[in-house]
């Protein structure tokens, strides 16, 4: 197998690895940016951006084509027990779909000098003074001087690292999620709809598309079990909770089930490997700070790699921040669930 060298190796193309990957090249810093799909995804997954992400966008040189993408002012449309109640909306949000943003940085990345390559798994680290080694999957290794996991909640760097994971995963609480068209369901609105037993359901358009991004409280077997989530099953929740009969969600083209988690990384450094986005920290999505809070911890990690600021700063702001991150989602989620059994209120109470 050949080996092959770069300064950085960014694991993970999400919306952390390719923000890093632009960021160092712009400075004019080697990087190669690696993950283990085989192509790119088309999920909407992480739909808001802040203004602390589209700062790092702006930086990157993109914040003008992801706005040229998503909607700054979308209504959210607020149903009870199935009647229409208020609509409202929340400014300095812009909504836009995770792969939209994706797909932007690559092609900023590209523009760089750099490139994503797919299905290049990371399996295995070991590391010196000098440098960093890794093996992929299919035994071919990288040498790099310094290398960056951004390769999600689940990531596979930091469980060879060794760091801890630190935190709790709430198993009662979990949600189906989505996307699906719904033809003749307004575009115009994020259509929210509450139940008095505590149940919701939320269908936000993607901007472009004819996609809308499903979040429901999942369907439960008679002992109570959430179920996984199915184009069927999709259809049944929006019926008992839109009761728009003529509407129904069709073309599921991802289907997930998310649960929620408050984890962070016991560190996120060892010798000359680091962690950043959802690979370090993990939490609820009310507030929609999850990307946001990556495409920061990317910024800082670029400064640092290009030697702007100390290592060990990017580690103590990083942590800071990711600690930071963890109360105020949960504390976000606290006022979402107290505000949807409010006629007239919900996710906007997370938000801003
Ligand atoms: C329904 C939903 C709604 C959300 N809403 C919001 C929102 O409104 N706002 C917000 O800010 N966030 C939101 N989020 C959270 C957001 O999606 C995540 O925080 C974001 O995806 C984290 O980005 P990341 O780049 O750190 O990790 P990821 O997006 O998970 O990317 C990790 C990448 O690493 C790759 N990878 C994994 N293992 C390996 C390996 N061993 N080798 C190589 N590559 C590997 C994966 O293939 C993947 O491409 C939402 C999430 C969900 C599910």
């Amino acid at each position: 197998m050949t080996d092959t060298s770069t300064e950085v190796l960014v694991v993970g193309a999400g919306p952390t690895g390719l923000a890093l990957g632009c960021e160092l090249a712009r400075r004019g810093i080697t990087v190669r940016v690696v993950d283990g799909r085989d192509e790119p995804h088309r999920e909407s997954r992480g739909k808001t951006l802040n203004a602390g992400g589209l700062a790092v966008l702006e930086q990157a040189g993109v914040a003008d084509r992801i706005r040229g993408i998503g909607n700054p002012g979308l209504l959210f449309r607020k149903y009870f027990d199935g009647e229409q109640i208020e609509d409202s909306t929340v400014p300095g949000i812009l909504f836009i779909g995770q792969w939209q943003i994706e797909e932007v940085l690559r092609r900023r990345l590209a523009d760089l000098g750099g490139q994503v390559e797919y299905g290049a798994r990371v399996a295995g680290i070991a590391q010196d003074g000098q440098g960093v080694t890794a093996t992929l999957a299919d035994g071919r290794r990288v040498h790099s001087e310094w290398l960056a996991g951004c390769d999600g909640g689940g990531s596979t760097v930091r469980r060879l690292l060794g760091i801890p994971f630190e935190g709790y995963t709430d198993e009662e609480q979990s949600m189906v999620v989505g996307d699906v068209r719904a033809p003749g369901l307004s575009r115009t609105f994020w259509h929210q709809w509450y139940t008095s037993d505590g149940a919701a359901m939320m269908l936000c358009p993607i901007p472009g598309t004819e996609v809308f991004q499903l979040q429901s409280s999942p369907e439960r077997d008679a002992e109570g079990r959430a179920l996984p989530p199915s184009a069927e099953g999709f259809r049944r929740l929006f019926d008992r909770h839109a009761r728009m009969p003529g509407i129904r969600p069709a073309d599921a083209s991802w289907m997930s089930t998310w649960r929620v988690n408050v984890r962070m990384a016991g560190r996120l450094r060892e010798g000359r490997a680091f962690l950043a986005g959802d690979a370090a920290h993990v939490h609820p999505i009310a507030g929609g700070l999850g990307m946001n809070t990556g495409l920061q911890d990317a910024a800082a990690l670029a400064r640092a790699l290009s030697g702007e600021t100390a290592p060990e700063t990017y580690e103590s702001e990083r942590l800071a921040a990711a600690a930071h991150v963890l109360s105020d989602s949960t504390e976000r989620m606290r006022r979402v669930l107290a505000a949807t059994r409010t006629p007239g209120t919900g996710t906007e109470a997370g938000l801003g």
